[in-house]
């Protein structure tokens, strides 16, 4: 049975000193129970994410940005030991599957820790620099999700154009999971999704677990918080126009969500 509860599993903490004071204020408006906030990379960003999880134990589940230039695989204890149950990745040097980082993602398994990785063509940000989209393409999840049967895997944004690449990717592995934050519930109409992600546990062709595709979407805003209630919006647009039932759609805003990120039902 799904926990009701709503969980945004894509959320970055803003810049403003009392941010996170603020997303408390505005989730518990929208009826949003819990978080992923993931924190800008270095000391200094995760550990204005410790400080909410500590000031906001009830909402605020961590995920440490990982730098690629400065931690280590060592460090993933540390983030582990911090509090954090996940972590953050984008712009790698190199794509995602590459053998280096084998070490990070063997802590990360090995710790628990959630690996959320951003996939898709990325904003240009605010530096120039090499950056190379195809490294975050989804093909390299299923990659990782083979080599790492055991570790959870939370792909961002569908892929964000790679969605065939995505949703097949899902199909086959049971430990990958995606969202659908961006601007894709803006652009694409609910059929497109529900073409992508058609099988259930009667069809022919499905998911070695017998799940439902719905199962494996988590609910992600990656907005900041006053936009949250316009995403919850648009994801129960598309759970309305294909028909998903009540207990899918508890999976997809929060149920999945609890099991991934291992996020305690809450007491009395
Ligand atoms: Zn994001």
């Amino acid at each position: 049975m799904s926990k009701k509860m709503i969980v945004d599993t894509h959320h970055h903490c803003g810049g403003a000193p009392d941010y996170i004071d603020r997303l408390a204020e505005s989730y518990a408006r929208v009826g949003i129970d819990k978080v992923c906030l993931i924190s800008g990379r270095g000391v200094e960003g995760r550990g204005r994410v410790i400080e909410g999880m500590k000031k906001h134990p009830k909402l605020v589940v961590g995920i440490a940005g990982f730098d690629w230039e400065n931690d280590k695989p060592d460090d993933i204890a540390r983030f582990q030991g911090e509090g954090f149950s996940g972590v953050k990745f984008i712009r790698p040097p190199q794509t995602y599957h590459h053998k280096d980082f084998w070490p990070i993602y063997e802590k990360c398994r090995d710790t628990r820790l959630t690996g959320l990785f951003h996939l898709g063509i990325v904003s240009r940000g605010k530096g120039a620099g090499f950056l190379d989209n195809n490294f975050m393409r989804p093909i390299y999840l299923d990659c990782l999700a083979r080599m790492f049967p055991e570790w959870n895997i939370h792909g961002a944004h569908l892929g964000n154009p790679w969605y065939e690449e995505a949703t097949m990717s899902c199909r086959w592995n049971p430990n990958l999971y995606f969202d659908l934050s961006g601007s894709t519930l803006k652009k694409k109409k609910p059929e497109f999704l529900g073409e992508l992600l058609w099988w259930n546990s009667t069809t022919r062709y499905r998911d070695p677990n017998g799940r439902d595709a719905w199962e494996k979407i988590l609910f992600g805003s990656d907005v900041p918080h006053y936009e949250a209630h316009d995403v919850l919006h648009d994801y129960d647009n598309v759970i309305r126009a294909l028909n998903l039932s009540d207990e899918i759609r508890w999976r997809i805003l929060g149920g999945t969500a609890a099991e991934i990120y291992r996020i305690e039902e809450e007491g009395a």
